[in-house]
This record gives C-alpha cells, sequence and structure tokens, in this order.
C-alpha cells in the first residue's frame, strides 16, 4: 500500500516542528562536521516525507515523536556555525531527513548562513517533494547567494520511485518540476539519482537521463550518482523491505566505520550519504 507524500509531510510537519513565540523550531538529533564536500557542518534533521528501504537515516525518521530535540534557526544556526569555524570548513548544509518540512525554519537558517562571514556555501540537500508540488516555495530562494540546491531522484518511472521509496507513483515527477522550477528563478541547483544498477535498471534509469535531457544536457553532466550503503539503518530498513543486495569488500568497510561511530556518539566517520 503507498501512501500520499504531501499527507505525509503534513503528518511529519506536525510531529517535528512547532511555532514558539513566531519563530518555527525543528527537530535536530544532532550536529557534526563530516568529511563530504570536502568538510561540512552538518546539521541532522529529523523526519521525512519519503520511506525509501536504501535510506541511512537516523530511526527518527520513522518516529520522530520519539527522538531529537528542538532548536530555533537561531540556535541550530549558531552550533552549525561555531563547528564549522572551529573545523575550518566554510559549508554547512542539513541532512538526515527533509530540510523542506518546516519551511520557514529552513529559510530562516539560510538566510543565516547568507549573512554568515564564516560560510561560503549553503548546500540545500533534498528530494524535492515539496518544491515541486508547491512551486511557489521556490520563490523564496532566489534571492540567497550562497545557496546551491541539490534534489536528489529516486526514479524515473511512478513504479520505480514507489518501489523504491514507498510513495504514491504520480509523486515521481515532483523532483524533476522542482528542477525546473528552480533553473527558471536562476537558482543555482544540480541533480543527483539513485543510478545503483542494483536498484535502478531499464526504463527506470533511462527515464531519469531522458527528463533531465529536455531540461538541460548541463544537468546530465552535472549528475551525481547517489550511492547506496551498507549502513546498519539501511540494512535494517533493505531487511524489511525484502530488499536483499550483494556488497563488495571495501562496501563493508564503510558499516564497519559507521557502527564505530555509533559506538562514539558520531553516525559519521565515514562518509556520508
Ligand atoms: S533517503 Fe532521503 S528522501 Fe529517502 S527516506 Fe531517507 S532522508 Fe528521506
Amino acid at each position: 500500500m503507498v501512501f500520499d507524500p504531501i499527507e505525509l509531510s503534513k503528518a511529519a510537519e506536525k510531529a517535528v516542528c512547532r511555532a514558539r513565540g513566531g519563530v518555527v523550531e525543528r527537530k535536530y538529533t544532532g550536529f557534526h562536521v563530516v568529511g563530504v564536500y570536502q568538510g561540512i557542518s552538518t546539521g541532522y534533521v529529523c523526519g521525512c516525507n519519503l520511506r525509501c528501504f536504501f535510506c541511512w537515516s537516523h530511526p527518527c525518521r520513522d518516529q520522530p515523536e520519539r527522538y531529537g530535540g528542538y532548536h530555533s534557526p537561531e540556535s541550530a544556526f549558531r552550533v552549525i556555525e561555531r563547528l564549522a569555524a572551529r573545523s575550518g570548513v566554510r559549508r554547512a548544509r542539513l541532512s538526515g531527513g527533509e530540510p523542506t518540512l518546516c519551511w520557514r525554519h529552513l529559510t530562516k537558517l539560510i538566510e543565516l548562513a547568507d549573512e554568515s562571514r564564516e560560510l561560503d556555501l549553503f548546500i540545500l540537500e533534498t528530494n524535492g517533494i515539496l518544491l515541486g508540488f508547491r512551486p511557489e516555495l521556490a520563490e523564496d530562494l532566489a534571492c540567497f547567494r550562497k545557496l546551491v540546491v541539490r534534489v536528489s531522484i529516486k526514479a524515473g518511472t511512478p513504479e520505480g520511485f514507489s518501489w523504491k521509496t514507498g510513495a504514491a507513483g504520480w509523486a515521481f515527477e515532483l523532483p524533476f518540476k522542482a528542477i525546473e522550477r528552480l533553473l527558471s528563478l536562476g537558482v543555482r541547483v544540480y541533480p543527483a539519482a539513485v543510478l545503483d544498477p542494483r536498484v535502478t535498471w531499464g526504463e527506470d534509469r533511462r527515464e531519469v537521463f531522458r527528463r533531465l535531457g529536455e531540461l538541460g544536457h548541463e544537468l546530465i553532466l552535472d549528475l551525481e550518482d547517489e550511492s547506496i550503503d551498507p549502513y546498519p539503518n539501511a540494512l535494517r530498513r533493505m531487511r524489511r523491505a525484502g530488499v536483499e543486495l550483494e556488497w563488495a569488500d571495501e562496501k563493508v568497510e564503510v558499516r564497519y566505520l559507521s557502527k564505530l561511530g555509533d559506538l562514539v556518539g558520531c553516525s559519521d566517520l565515514s562518509s556520508d550519504p
């Protein structure tokens, strides 16, 4: 049984966002500087509007009411900025969930990053569901100088999308619509896609390239391959979904490092998907 990702967005927002004195607070599980993008200060948010079986994120994705603590945009940003300054990195992002839930929280955070003397870049990693469904949201992003949006495409067909994310097939087009809208507003945007041939093949794969090509051939040149790695949470979710994948030896190393990270309280000693 598939779910409506817009309805799930509303339910997730109820669980992870709250308004306090006119400020939208959001739940976070932690803050770390990690090695991806050559070093980036990252706030780990709770809650998502998809249920990808290869997802590595914290169990708060599925039970956001049980985990995390609320932060205002200012308090989250202070931690992100302080960690960046301490580690000598000049990039920031949110990860671990869908950042576009709690929209006003996100836009305030990006505004703070835009004004910061410590940061050069804010990377908005999104699955594009809400930006595609409500294209007017993209207008709020057009003014930010330090923003780059990375839109993650899960599939090129409704069937592939429902299988991988659990969501209704009609929503597979939303990330493409989000990219189109952002491009039309002059927002810097690039696509990522789950291209792993073990889960994306045939028409599902061809359609990703065809649709991106229709939006602009340079998007295909910029396309990032979103890897699937054997992190403990991803393995648990795949087991539950009845998906069994073979792993190369070097990938098992990722799993080991991730477990070690859990032990020392940092989930990102290795690369971060
Ligand atoms: S992989 Fe990303 S979009 Fe998919 S469920 Fe996890 S956090 Fe959400």
